[in-house]
Formats: structure tokens, sequence, C-alpha cells
């Protein structure tokens, strides 16, 4: 079986722990308590070989870690030997695409982006379906970046679920397809 460490990194609050949640539990809990540090979780999926057309089974060994300014010195732990970055900011929140813009120029100075995927999510889509005003990212902009700096990018809902699964198939069809 083939396995690919994956790191969550984005600033706190942005609903890191609700996409590994919902991705490896298919739950979504409106009171989880902030994550220490940094938490465990392994899920696997399946994925087609583009060639052979079968099935192959890819586990990803996930790397959840606190967006809190004192944990900061502890990311590089995580992301050294990552073979994939999901990179999360809040569409409701300005502030954080700065975070996950210096995310992104962090992993690509330190990692360099030859062997290391990163996947650039707006998260809490849901919360703008129910009242556009609260947009403040528009997907324009997120678009825009992600392409300017090669990134894969979707905006999903660990509320509603909307695109998670479809984000890690992803990031598992493009780690097959370098490995
Ligand atoms: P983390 O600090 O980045 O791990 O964020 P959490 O997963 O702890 O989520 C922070 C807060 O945002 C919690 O109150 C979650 O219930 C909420 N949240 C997370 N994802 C979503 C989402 O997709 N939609 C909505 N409406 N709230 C969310």
């Amino acid at each position: 079986m083939l396995q690919f460490k994956l790191v969550l990194l984005g600033d706190s609050s942005v609903g890191k722990s609700s996409i590994v949640h919902r991705f490896v539990k298919d739950t979504f809990d409106e009171l989880r308590e902030s994550t220490i540090g940094a938490a465990f979780l392994s899920q696997s999926i399946k994925i087609k070989d583009p060639n052979s057309e079968e099935d192959v089974v890819i586990k990803f060994e996930i790397w959840d870690t606190a967006g809190q300014e004192r944990y900061k010195s502890l990311a590089p732990m995580y992301y050294r030997n990552a073979n994939a970055a999901l990179v999360v900011y809040d569409v409701t929140e300005a502030d954080s695409l700065v975070k996950a813009q210096a995310w992104v120029n962090e992993l690509k100075q330190k990692v360099g982006d030859e062997n290391l995927v990163i996947h650039l999510v707006g998260n809490k889509v849901d919360l703008v379906e129910e009242e556009p005003s609260k947009r403040v990212i528009t997907v324009e902009e997120a678009t825009k970046y992600a392409a300017d700096e090669n990134l894969l990018f979707k905006e999903v809902s660990a509320k509603t679920g909307l695109n998670i699964k479809e984000v890690f198939q992803t990031i598992g069809e493009k780690l097959y397809e370098i490995k």
C-alpha cells in the first residue's frame, strides 16, 4: 500500500480539524476543542491508475497542526517530510488568506514545491451560501493566486461536506502521478 504524509496548515479557527474530521469520520462538530500542538489521524482512499484503470489504495497519514502563533515553531517538524500540504483559509476572514499565503511562501522556501503537492482550500463556504455579504475573499482572487503559485485550489465546507472528499481525491491522484 502506498502511504503519503499530509500536513494541514493555516490560521487558527479556519477549520483545519473540522476538515480532517469530515474526511476521516464524516462528522461535523460545532464545539470541537482546539488542537494543541498537532493531532494525527489516518485514512485510506481508492484512486484509479490512469494507465491500467485498476484501483489503487492510498493511505494518508494526516498531521493536523495548531494554528496558534505559539505553536508556529513546531510546524517545520510536520511539513519537513510531508508529501502534501493542505493550506486552509476561511472565505469570511480576510486575514486568513494572508496567513495562508505566508504558509505557502514558507513551504516553498523550506521544502520546495518539486516534491510537495500544495492544495489551497477556502473553507466555510456554507456561510456565504446562507449570507453572501459574509464573503470577503472572492473565488476569482483565490483562483488567480493559486494559478500564479501553481497550487491546487477548491472552496469547501467542512460543515456540509462540500468538496472535502474531492480535495483528498485530487491530492491522492496527483501524488500517485508524481510518485
Ligand atoms: P482549526 O483551529 O483550524 O482546526 O478550526 P476548527 O476545525 O477547530 O474550527 C473552528 C471553528 O469553525 C469551529 O467552531 C467550527 O465548528 C467552525 N467551522 C469549521 N469548519 C466550518 C465550516 O465549514 N462551516 C462553518 N459554518 N463553520 C465551520
